[in-house]
């Protein structure tokens, strides 16, 4: 009898430390295009809300800070000693320039352009929920990383509907660009992360896999050939598949009710 008392506090205590929460934190900031877009970020709130959202999806052990930041590099990572997502200021101007200087798509205004490099850091910051997750939940991550958590990005994304479609496009077109800009110069073959184009076409497929006649013409467009296409229509509910097997332990509730 001691002994199952034991047991539960031990299972109550553990059930406790899996509530924890994903926390927006502004860091500090050295320039004032960072400042403008911290101001932009606090004032809207839409972080605080989906930490909320997402910090009622998943069982995680501590809370999860998500700071933005300066950091004097281009980057966004997940910090596994901090247990913390870091997303750096430097990103979002990197995306304001990339995006601003391209003519594939016409901008009209700062508005929308404000709304391109928020889809590319909303899929960045998705990309480094994936890592945090299976560094926190000490889930397995067959294959490369690097790869299983584009897909989990974009998996999470397309169930969230057009915002989330939009964002994933966001990343899609994010990894278009900075093949165009690199050019000629080939790809680093080391890099832990896939080739540009080939991280573009793990979205897509993607995002065709789930909503076939939707993102056809995108398919087509790009030219990828239809017999690729039909193994993306096989390939995302295995993905999906995989990634639900994977949380559903650390899940709060069902994707579909949590999320929605
Ligand atoms: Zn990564």
């Amino acid at each position: 009898m001691r002994a199952l008392a034991f047991a539960l506090i031990l299972l109550s205590a553990a059930l406790a430390r899996a509530d924890g929460q994903l926390k927006i934190v502004y860091g500090p900031v050295t320039s004032k295009v960072s400042q403008d877009i911290a101001d932009g970020m606090q004032k809207s709130g839409g972080m605080e809300m989906l930490a909320g959202k997402l910090s009622g999806l998943f069982m995680l052990p501590r809370d999860l800070p998500i700071v933005f930041t300066d950091c004097g590099v281009i980057n966004a990572f997940y910090n596994p000693d901090k247990h913390a997502i870091i997303v750096c200021y430097e990103l979002m101007e990197h995306f304001t320039e990339l995006f601003a200087h391209q003519t594939a798509v016409k901008i009209a205004n700062a508005t929308e352009l404000g709304k391109m490099v928020g889809q590319a850091t909303m899929f960045a910051f998705f990309h480094e929920l994936g890592h945090a997750l299976i560094g926190e939940l000490g889930i397995p991550a067959t294959g490369r990383e690097e790869d299983a958590v584009d897909e989990f990005a974009t998996l999470l994304l397309v169930g969230v509907g057009d915002v989330g479609e939009q964002s994933a496009l966001g990343g899609a077109f994010w990894f278009i660009l900075e093949a165009a800009q690199r050019g000629e110069k080939p790809p680093v073959f080391w890099d832990e992360h896939s080739f540009d184009l080939q991280r573009l076409g793990t979205i897509v497929c993607l995002l065709y896999g789930h909503a076939p006649e939707k993102f056809a013409p995108l398919m087509a467009r790009l030219g990828i050939p239809d017999q690729r296409q039909k193994r993306c229509t096989l390939e995302f509910p295995k993905k999906q598949q995989s990634w639900e097997t994977l949380l559903k332990p650390y899940m709060k509730v069902q994707r579909a009710e949590g999320w929605q």
